[in-house]
């Protein structure tokens, strides 16, 4: 049956990412503890993508709630253009403190895309405040930065962008693979003094599908490109906090980013705040008398106050040894998995990263984000308790850091179960076929 909130839903609400005509209805969520959302009927389900990346210690935690209702009591919000705040400052002090490499400034935005946009922003403006006309942009192929203009721009062009195509600024790409060709271009396009920046996440390409790449080729971009000044910025919206086993995936560098993007797990997922640090060089090319040269960039909600009060509890969390422990946890039973994944023939790639699991469905329906295979396998981990939401092909395992033995079990029954699920189901159709 069809609970009441669905079909209000469905006469008020507009959903991201979704196609009503196609998509199975929203499921009615009441709450949610720990690792476990709990739906209106009752049922549990575990959350397997850490609510779109962001929860890293579990729903509902005690001492994220007491800092937001501490902070709430005493300055709920103010503007953040001439006035400044102990929870900013505290945050924007301990960021800096634990950011690999050296980070000096911390701008604060509400969401990862708009902290890519601050960031590229920042990278044109800087040359501009030096007289240098660079605007152009560097990014990696299948990378993914947010969904307004700028980030869109600087993201990998497929059925996301097609309608907004022509009005998205022209980027340079590289790919992940650091070829002769790769390490020309990147010469080319600092001879040709133009380039202004070059963005990248780190270690794991996100939305592009979970691709695993090696440091060692972004240091070699990053090697040609620091050399020549081009600003280079790390997108670790996804990949920070944790998620890729060290705190932050670009402590994997030799070559220093100048600007790192953050948000998601910056408040254990519970509060929209995002931040863009630099390094004080970048931040000295807007220090001027002259008010052309300021920063023209803020948004209502920068550095809420009780969002960052949330995010040092968060970090506080993260940087706790227990929380290191259990993710270097999950990160061997994910590896351990790895082996009996490659057993199957329909699976392909089956690959880790610090807390994140994932594998290729290599099966002749139609590939991409539209993939068929998503909706299948969201049906068939829900009825079994999981919330599993598969990019296109790409099915991944993405678990608050809380998650117990029994329940990582559980998943991992159901990745199994499903692999047999796809090699059967092949099998079947090859018979009816012959
Ligand atoms: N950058 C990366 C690497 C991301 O994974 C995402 C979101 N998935 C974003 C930027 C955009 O973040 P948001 O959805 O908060 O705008």
């Amino acid at each position: 049956m069809t609970s009441n909130l669905v079909v209000r839903d469905a006469a008020v609400v507009w959903h991201p990412f979704t196609q009503v005509e196609l998509a199975d209805p929203p499921l009615p969520v009441a709450a949610a503890r720990g690792t476990r959302l709990i739906l209106e009927d009752g049922t549990q389900l575990i959350d397997g993508v850490s609510s779109w990346w962001c929860n890293i210690h579990g729903h509902g935690h005690p001492e994220l709630i007491r800092a937001a209702a501490t902070q709430m009591e005493e300055l709920d919000h103010v503007i953040f253009a001439g006035f400044t705040h102990e929870p900013a400052v505290s945050l924007a002090e301990e960021l800096t403190a634990v950011l690999p490499h050296r980070f000096d400034k911390v701008f604060f935005t509400e969401n990862g895309s708009s902290a890519v946009e601050v960031a590229l922003k920042i990278a044109v403006q800087y040359w501009h405040n030096q007289g240098q006309h660079r605007t152009r942009i560097v990014a990696l192929d299948h990378s993914y930065h947010g969904d307004t203009f700028g980030a869109m721009a600087a993201g990998a062009r497929g059925i996301f962008a097609r309608p907004f195509e022509e009005m998205l600024f022209g980027v340079e790409r590289l790919s992940t693979e650091g070829t002769e060709r790769d390490l020309a271009t990147c010469r080319s396009l600092c001879a040709s003094g133009q380039a202004a920046a070059f963005i990248f996440e780190p270690g794991v390409q996100g939305a592009g599908g979970m691709r695993m790449y090696s440091p060692a080729v972004l240091d070699s971009y990053l090697e040609v490109f620091r050399e020549h000044g081009v600003l280079c910025i790390a997108d670790e919206v996804m990949t920070g906090f944790g998620r890729t086993g060290p705190l932050f995936a670009c402590s994997e560098l030799q070559n220093a980013p100048d600007i790192i993007c953050l948000s998601k797990g910056l408040t254990g997922g519970t509060l929209p705040l995002a931040v863009t640090a630099c390094r004080n060089q970048v931040f000295d090319a807007f220090r001027s008398r002259e008010p052309a040269h300021t920063f023209f960039h803020g948004h209502t909600y920068t550095a809420n106050p009780i969002a960052c009060a949330v995010a040092r509890a968060s970090l506080r969390l993260t940087l706790n040894p227990q929380c290191t422990a259990r993710r270097d946890h999950i990160a061997q039973r994910h590896t351990a998995l790895l082996a009996r994944l490659a057993e199957f023939p329909h699976i392909s790639d089956p690959r880790a990263s610090g807390t994140i699991l994932a594998f290729d469905v290599r099966v002749s329906l139609e590939r991409g984000y539209t993939s068929s295979i998503s909706q299948l396998a969201q049906r068939f981990f829900r009825e079994r308790g999981v919330l599993i939401r598969p990019l296109g092909s790409v099915v991944y395992f993405m678990p608050p850091y809380c998650i117990s033995d029994e329940e990582l079990d559980a998943v991992y029954a159901a990745l199994i179960e499903f692999c047999r699920f796809i090699r059967e189901s092949c099998h079947t159709n090859a018979a009816q076929t012959a």
